[in-house]
């Protein structure tokens, strides 16, 4: 890998007001869709080549949905746009004086991006609330990565246990523990209890895979905090029937190789240990490390969770002319959902728009439409919570995969995802669990001549 510190602009010629946007997600996809036929030239920068749909990462790494179903590649998302262009590279730093943003490419070399306009939809990582020791054994569930991972352990889990002699050998490579009961802990723990009791329930000689225990270690005293009490009721009683263990008001106070401790959070400090070969985390979320040099460049606080605070109009307090959006925002208590960072990525990219097409500054405060939320339990099991609308069950599990469908990005993963998911509900198939141990010679770097 080479370090050269070459810097080089992007090329583009400076003929009208120039857009960069931080983060191919949610926000930054809607707000360069937004620039349709606006007279500045967009710059849409991500550390990866494709968006990620990440309400569906958890059935990619369960093996359900592939990498391809749940991702669009920017490039193709965008390419009927003639004023965007899509770089590949990590924002490292900014300088706020000359309007500059300096990105990584692959190979570690930089280049430079000047802006008229900025905006950073850089989104959140897994938060390990100081315990980033944890990373090594319990992998989080924010990017495709991630995700990839999670699905190379569990595959991994299950081929352990069938290779070894007793079941006291078994007993920790079938254990799974999530930490974290809220949508993405609650997902995950009840798709691998049924890619245990299903996909895999009549392929293994040794172990019955529906013997695999799967631990939802939560802190608070109901799962799903975000619905309400009845709903969040509904899915305890559907994760208590396919056999997920719940255990909740404790803390996970330490992870290792083989093992997760939790202490309880009531007055008796009660510990526990768990041996278990899978652990994965799912307890918090924090800002990616790109909101701390954009608040040190422009000398603005982080809000919780080093989320950026701003103005009504989504821009930032003293420069008019950067905005924050989405999960990295910290307005009011909007939630880190989807909804939010595109009505967000729209607003900005709106407020931008106008500001150019009538030469005065158009800004207007951001109003967010709830549209509500839906979580998966199980098969034939989701929530949807919608202002006086709530929905549970089959109904709800109807209704959670026609609002999937429809905000999948691309008919081609639309129709892939529906006929997946048709074929797993009448076979309880997963296809996508191929693991190898790896070839060193295939770890060659594309650049590597
Ligand atoms: C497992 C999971 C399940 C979820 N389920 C739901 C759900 O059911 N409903 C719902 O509404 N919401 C859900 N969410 C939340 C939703 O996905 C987020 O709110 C949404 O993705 C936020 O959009 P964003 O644009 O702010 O950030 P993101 O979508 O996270 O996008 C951030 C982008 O920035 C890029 N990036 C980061 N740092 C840099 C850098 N330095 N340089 C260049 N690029 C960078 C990343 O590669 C990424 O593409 C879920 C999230 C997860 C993780």
């Amino acid at each position: 890998m080479t370090t050269t510190q070459e810097s080089s602009s992007l090329g583009l010629q400076r003929s009208r007001p120039r857009v960069v946007i931080v983060g191919g997600g949610f926000g930054g996809v809607y707000a360069a869709k937004r620039f349709r036929g606006v007279d500045v030239d967009v710059t849409l920068l991500d550390r990866g080549t494709s968006h990620v749909f990440q309400p569906l990462l958890y059935q990619c790494a369960t093996g359900l949905l592939s990498e391809g179903e749940i991702t669009t590649p920017l490039r193709h998302l965008l390419r009927g746009y003639s004023n965007i262009h899509v770089a590949l590279g990590e924002a490292q730093s900014i300088d706020a004086d000359q309007k500059v943003l300096t990105a990584s490419r692959f190979d570690g070399s930089t280049f430079d991006v000047p802006y008229d306009y900025l905006i950073v939809a850089a989104g959140m990582r897994q938060a390990y609330h100081g315990h980033d020791e944890y990373i090594q054994w319990a992998p989080g569930m924010k990017t495709l990565d991630d995700a990839l991972a999670i699905r190379r352990k569990l595959i991994s889990a299950f081929e352990m246990a069938e290779s070894l002699p007793t079941p006291e050998e078994r007993k920790p490579w079938l254990t799974f523990a999530v930490a974290g009961g809220g949508p993405t802990g609650v997902e995950l723990a009840g798709q691998i209890r049924e890619l245990a009791l299903r996909a895999l329930a009549h392929e293994f000689q040794s172990i019955d895979p529906g013997e695999a225990r799967v631990l939802l270690l939560h802190g608070g005293d109901r799962v799903l905090p975000s619905f309400n009490r009845k709903l969040s009721a509904a899915a305890q009683a559907t994760l208590d029937k396919i056999g997920v263990e719940t255990h909740l008001g404790v803390h996970v106070t330490d992870v290792s190789e083989t093992s997760v401790e939790t202490t309880s959070k009531d007055g008796a400090k009660a510990k526990n240990r768990f041996d278990a070969r899978t652990i994965l985390w799912t307890a918090g979320v924090e800002a990616v490390p790109f909101a701390s040099v954009l608040a040190q460049a422009l000398g603005v606080k982080q809000a919780a969770g080093g989320r950026i605070e701003v103005n009504p109009d989504l821009s930032v307090p003293g420069h008019p002319n950067v905005w924050v959006v989405g999960d990295m925002m910290a307005l009011k208590d909007l939630p880190g959902v989807a909804e939010v960072a595109m009505q967000g990525g729209r607003h900005a990219a709106g407020c931008i728009a106008r500001t150019v097409e009538r030469g005065a500054p158009d800004r207007k405060p951001f109003k967010y439409r709830d549209l509500g939320s839906a979580a998966y339990i199980a098969r034939r099991h989701a929530l949807v919570q919608a202002g006086p609308i709530q929905m549970s069950g089959a109904v709800g599990w109807v209704s959670w995969g026609v609002i999937h469908i429809a905000f999948l990005a691309g008919y081609r993963n639309r129709f892939g995802t529906l006929l997946n998911w048709a074929v797993t509900l009448a076979s309880g198939a997963r296809r996508e669990r191929a693991i190898t141990y790896g070839d060193p010679q295939s770890a060659r770097q594309p650049y590597d001549a």
